[in-house]
């Protein structure tokens, strides 16, 4: 088969779907995999590198298009790009079709097969495809917060671990999953004290077996919540409720109770936000704006700022699923893997997804 990865064209996009490693194992299985040149650039992949591993280069993203019966992307195309679409051609990527009607009406228009790396789920309803970028974001955000919390950033000047006979800042981490993990892992290793909000019992017991001791952990109620954000250095929303908008936890009254030159990392901005406060999302280029005296950061696409690490974690997760395309087509790689098969989001001019269905007005 051949696969084919374009550059990505959207805006502050430098991530990459295909590393040299992948399309080495790519190659070794007999694909032959189209490059266009300069498409791992952003991610520190050399052109010379994707050659070295047995890619072969082309110069235009229409020139990636036209041969490959495999496309292999980040982001979902964008409007530029869906002139590209063939019949079955088939296309692996992050499409989130609920957020975007005119991309699903050219899936189907152009009869293409398309996966959603969103939509593979595993047999317990995690999203394996979303994990690692929830990972990103949850470490990352301590590591902005504690940048913002420095004075000529506007915080309160406060260092995350204090110092020998000086208090450590307190880091309060609404949501306990994927990213209220990570996000703990690095504030204690930073040496912060730590608080994990949290709804869900067996998580939080799990967060105490695994921290053994070194973060608090308490259920979320508006009491408990007002009293944390009252005393939070660093207030972090990584809450999800899967499939709806983030529950707006964190009220206006809440912020305004709050520290002057503390911090609100609000993971949780690409579902629309956790925190009152936070109505808007904001971007690398102008990431936070001040509110009641309060830093706010909310940028909707973290893992952009590290795209290195983030293309190796995406790549990591999603290579099986290109092999398996690859080697078995569409058909018979998603009649052997039904993880693989929750991702077909559009196939033969139909949306074969029931909630993205549902979201962008198809019939099923
Ligand atoms: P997850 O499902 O692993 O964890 C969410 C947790 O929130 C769950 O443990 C759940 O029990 C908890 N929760 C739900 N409602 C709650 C409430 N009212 N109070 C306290 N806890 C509550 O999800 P995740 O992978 O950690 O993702 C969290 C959020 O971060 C999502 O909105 C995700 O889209 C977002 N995210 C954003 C970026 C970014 O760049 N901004 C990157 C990755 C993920």
């Amino acid at each position: 088969m051949i696969v084919g990865l374009p550059k990505e064209v959207k805006k502050q996009e430098y991530r990459v779907a295909l590393t040299p490693a992948g399309c080495e194992m790519l190659a070794k299985q007999g694909c032959q995999v189209v490059v266009q040149r300069g498409a791992g650039e952003g991610s520190g992949f050399a052109d010379q590198e994707y050659e070295a591993a047995g890619a072969q280069l082309a110069e235009t993203a229409q020139e990636v298009w036209s041969t490959a019966e495999l496309i292999v992307k980040v982001k979902e195309p964008l409007p530029e790009e869906f002139d590209y679409f063939r019949p079955n051609q088939i296309l692996f990527t992050y499409l989130h079709l609920a957020a975007a009607p005119n991309l699903a009406r050219a899936l189907m228009e152009r009869q293409v097969a398309a996966l959603a790396y969103e939509t593979i789920q595993s047999p317990g309803g995690g999203l394996p495809l979303l994990t690692p970028m929830s990972e990103v974001a949850g470490r990352m955000s301590v590591q902005e917060g504690a940048k913002y919390l420095e004075a000529f950033q506007g915080g309160r000047g406060v260092l995350l671990g204090g110092v020998p006979g000086v208090p450590p800042a307190e880091v309060i981490i609404i949501g306990g999953g994927i990213v209220g993990t990570n996000a703990a892992k690095m504030a204690l290793g930073l040496g912060a004290e730590v608080v994990v909000l949290e709804k869900n019992g067996d998580r939080m017991r799990y967060l105490d077996d695994v921290f053994q001791g070194r973060l608090r952990t308490l259920t979320s109620n508006p009491y408990n919540i007002a009293n944390a954000v009252r005393r939070a250095d660093l207030l972090i929303g990584a809450v999800l409720v899967p499939g709806a908008r983030a529950p707006r936890i964190v009220t206006e009254e809440m912020v305004r109770t709050m520290k002057k030159g503390a911090v609100i990392v609000d993971v949780a901005v690409d579902q629309g936000g956790s925190i009152e406060t936070i109505d808007r999302a904001t971007t690398h280029e102008n990431p936070i704006y001040e509110k009641h005296g309060v830093i706010h950061y909310a940028v909707a696409n973290m893992p952009g700022a590290v795209p290195r690490t983030s293309t190796l974690a995406l790549t990591n997760v999603t290579i099986d699923y290109v092999l398996q395309l690859s080697a078995k087509g569409f058909q018979g790689a998603v009649q052997h893997n039904p993880m693989l098969a929750l991702g077909v989001n559009a196939y033969r001019g139909a949306i074969t997804h029931p909630q993205v269905a549902e979201a962008v007005g198809a019939s099923y």
